[in-house]
């Protein structure tokens, strides 16, 4: 299996057996952390109408696409790593960090919320959460399956 058809979301699953049905709309996601993954893969895959689409619809801005376009041009993704899913009937939140390459390795550290309006999920707002330390021997956040000293972490 070539590494460039694996999910873009780290999830270690082929993109056509992961995001893919989303992004294309065949299926909604099952829960919120399913939506944000695919929200995260969207980033990568430059797909900005998924994004909007998946934006709980008071939330939408009418300069969305612009600012949208603009962070996904300047970002360059490496990896996500989901710290907690808490889920209820209708509202749930996710913590992820995000990892994103500038002049160093920079954390997007968010917990983000989400509402189900007529069984389908929606990103409501997040939270920014101060960057943590990576461990050196968890699991690269890229999904190498290399030791974060042994990849990323290796300067
Ligand atoms: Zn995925
Ligand atoms: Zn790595």
């Amino acid at each position: 299996m070539k590494s460039d058809t694996l999910c873009p979301c780290i999830s270690g699953l082929e993109y056509k057996n992961c995001c893919a049905p989303l992004h294309k709309g065949e299926i909604t996601a099952h829960n919120a952390e399913q939506l944000m993954r695919s929200r995260y893969s969207a980033f990568v895959l430059e797909n900005v109408d998924y994004l909007i689409s998946t934006l709980h619809p008071d939330k939408r801005k009418p300069d969305d696409e612009i600012v949208l376009k603009q962070t996904i041009t300047e970002t360059d993704w490496l990896g996500l790593q989901i710290i907690k899913h808490r889920s209820q009937q209708t509202t749930a939140s996710v913590e992820f960090i995000a990892f994103y390459q500038e002049a160093k390795i920079e954390q997007l550290h968010e917990q983000s919320n989400f509402i189900k309006l007529d069984k389908q999920w929606f990103y409501v707002d997040g939270k920014f959460l101060p960057a943590t330390k990576v461990s050196r021997n968890q699991a690269c956040f890229c999904g190498s399956g290399n030791k974060f000293k042994h990849c990323h972490g290796r300067n």
